[in-house]
């Protein structure tokens, strides 16, 4: 056996190795599997040029973990190496780029993320690697290399008759866990689930049932332990599939999850590569717990489901398969978000998604709108965090409205235009996040002709801001905001029943309770079957205050200092009932029962106030 020495200067590139891949140990496996699949794809290349005689053979990649011996043994039946190549490719080069890896990143303790390091990250778990080796071409003998994990190794001709190679690591004391069975068939079902060769662990047991009735036996046979499936869906034409595929598929990848919605295929080849399938999950309220469930693989290898810097945030909620070998994956994050083919990637999926919605919207309306429910978050999402996602998705987003129905912006500013346009010129959207909150609200606005939109998700705050902020002439006022009250003045057809005079008195009875902020008191006539006083909220204060205590402030109090006290004096209860009482006393009570009550309506009625209302309710009622 001939020793020699590796050239490399670092020498101890080992520990310094090991401390920097310390959390990702797991990653030699996907290495040393990766590196099987190039052999026996070079070999199938190699044997297309017409370079092989006769059969290939079976090309299964074996893994084998011998407990007793301390080993794990990743065999190959691809292209091999001869004496030369190992020297080179094994001595020289995996171990020179190894020592530029060190150069590159000593000093550097957050690396974090995924670098191929090839064979060398075997070092990562094993104290000892034997290399057994025969190469595709003529060759009379094969190779055994063997490296202790410094800079030094042996090598010998042997006698071997298969070509390929075998990888044989001695699991190093600290690795020892490498050595359960369990352990290694989890990881490969990690990694390797979607390679393009059979990768077989052992044998498994296989249970089948033959015959009828009292025939009826159980029949057990071995059976290969195959990990992976060869030929993913992904990679498959996506007009051989059918809707049961992808759903199979998807409860493959996410088996605790609902169906998904709907998904889109992606197949491109120029100006870069990549496959794979987006699925539509059901979206919930809580959708940061569904982020990053994309799986990103290179070349079938799978690689991470951290896809931040490749997949535009608000994509990270959908769910299933991007495979690029295009995604450089040996450098550091930030590098990442600049690489052109990232950017176009994102461009690319951005584009795709949106046309997808767009066409289920335009052609099944009806289906579009049924979905919007578990989709409109993902689209509003999409809208805010992303301008060109925006562009396309204004065509397809939708407005709901209290009665259930569907329109776009363009419908909606349509419909509710003549009705609920201010003085600015403004078209102005009602809107309530809780029908049942805000019920006599919008029968109010609803009397008064006008529409309220139910906008309950978390995410519609931002929204309706944001989509303010895009101009458009179109605001959002919550329905018990003031606003109502502006739409009105502009069309004031609602005639008094009282005089100006008589007005004046109900002002004067409701003046004192203000507690001297009597600017937020309004007398007006208004639908007589409506509420005798409202209690409204001007729109901006509320949105900072909902603002102020998204960042954790508590904005309480200051809801309550900012309101608006609207008497209907239309109302037969205040222009009947009030205005002819006889006592100043009774007068002043019943105003002050009444705006109590409006108060209750908000949920705004606490501590001494509350219960004084209770005790002049049993008072009225006895
Ligand atoms: P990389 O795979 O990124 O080129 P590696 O350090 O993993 O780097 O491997 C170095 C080289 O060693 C490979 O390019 C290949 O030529 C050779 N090699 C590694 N593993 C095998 C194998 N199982 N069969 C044949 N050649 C191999």
């Amino acid at each position: 056996m001939t020793k020699g020495n590796i050239t490399v200067q670092t020498e101890n590139i080992f520990p310094i190795i090991k401390k920097f891949l310390y959390s990702d140990h797991e990653i030699f496996l996907r290495e040393l599997i990766s590196n099987a699949i190039d052999a026996t794809s070079k070999l199938e290349a190699v044997a297309g040029a017409g370079e092989i005689e006769g059969d290939l053979g079976d090309l299964t990649i074996h893994v084998t973990v011998d407990k007793a011996a301390g080993t794990i043994t990743i065999s190959d039946r691809g292209i091999g190496m001869t004496e030369s190549e190992v020297k080179k490719y094994l001595n020289q080069l995996a171990f020179s780029s190894a020592e530029d890896f060190v150069k590159k990143y000593q000093g550097k303790n957050n690396i974090i993320g995924h670098f191929g390091l090839g064979f060398y990250s075997a070092f990562m778990v094993a104290d000892q690697v034997e290399v057994i080796t025969r190469s595709y071409k003529k060759t009379p003998k094969g190779v055994h290399w063997i490296c202790d994990g410094n800079p030094e190794y042996e090598i010998e001709e042997i006698d071997r008759k298969e070509r390929g190679t075998d990888i044989i690591l001695h699991i190093s004391d600290d690795s020892k866990e490498f050595l359960e069975h369990s352990r290694i068939e989890n990881l490969l079902k990690k990694y390797c689930s979607f390679l393009p060769f059979p990768i077989q662990m052992g044998m498994k047991k296989d249970v089948r049932w033959e015959g009828e009735g009292e025939d009826r036996k159980k029949i057990e046979t071995e059976v290969p332990n195959i990990i992976n499936d060869t030929n993913p869906l992904w990679k498959k034409k996506p007009g051989k599939l059918s809707d049961q595929d992808y759903l199979d598929f998807y409860r493959k990848l996410y088996p605790m999850s609902p169906d998904p919605m709907f998904w889109i295929h992606l197949n491109i080849d120029y100006p870069f590569n990549l496959t794979g399938i987006l699925y539509f999950p059901k979206i919930s309220n809580q959708f940061d717990q569904q982020k990053n469930k994309i799986h990103l693989y290179s070349n079938q290898v799978y690689v991470t489901d951290e896809v931040k810097e490749i997949v535009p945030e608000f994509l990270t909620l959908l769910h299933g398969v991007i495979d690029s070998p295009d995604i450089p994956l040996n450098v550091s994050r930030s590098y990442l978000q600049s690489d052109s083919n990232v950017k176009k990637i994102t461009g690319y999926l951005t584009k795709k998604v949106a046309e997808r919605l767009g066409k289920l919207f335009k052609d099944d309306r009806a289906g579009y709108e049924q979905k919007w429910d578990d989709i409109g978050v993902f689209v509003k999402y999409g809208m805010i965090t992303d301008e060109k996602f925006a562009e396309k998705a204004i065509d397809f987003v939708l407005l709901k409205n209290t009665d259930g129905k569907y329109f776009t912006f363009e419908e909606y500013k349509e419909k509710i235009k003549a009705n609920q346009t201010d003085k600015n010129d403004r078209i102005v959207a009602l809107y309530t996040p809780s029908p049942e909150i805000h019920t006599s609200y919008i029968r109010n606005a609803t009397e008064m002709g006008y529409d309220v939109l139910l906008l309950n998700h978390v995410i519609d705050n931002h929204f309706i801001q944001h989509m303010e902020y895009k101009g458009d002439k179109l605001s959002f006022a919550r329905v018990d905001a003031d606003t109502p009250g502006h739409l009105i003045q502009k069309d004031e057809k609602t005639e008094s029943v009282l005089s100006e005079k008589e007005q004046e008195k109900v002002k004067e009875l409701f003046t004192p309770l203000m507690g001297g902020q009597d600017h937020q008191l309004i007398i007006r006539p208004m639908a007589p079957d409506g509420h005798p006083v409202l209690i409204t909220r001007p729109e901006f204060m509320r949105r900072m205050q909902e603002m102020q205590m998204m960042q954790g402030a508590n904005g309480m109090d200051m809801m309550d200092q900012y309101y608006q006290v609207i008497v209907n004096s239309n109302h037969p209860l205040i222009a009947e009932k009030l205005i002819n009482m006889r006592s100043q006393e009774k007068k002043e009570k019943f105003a002050a029962y009444l705006l109590r009550l409006a108060k209750l309506n908000q949920g705004m009625l606490k501590g001494e106030e509350m219960s004084s209302f209770i005790n002049d309710s049993i008072e009225f009622l006895s």
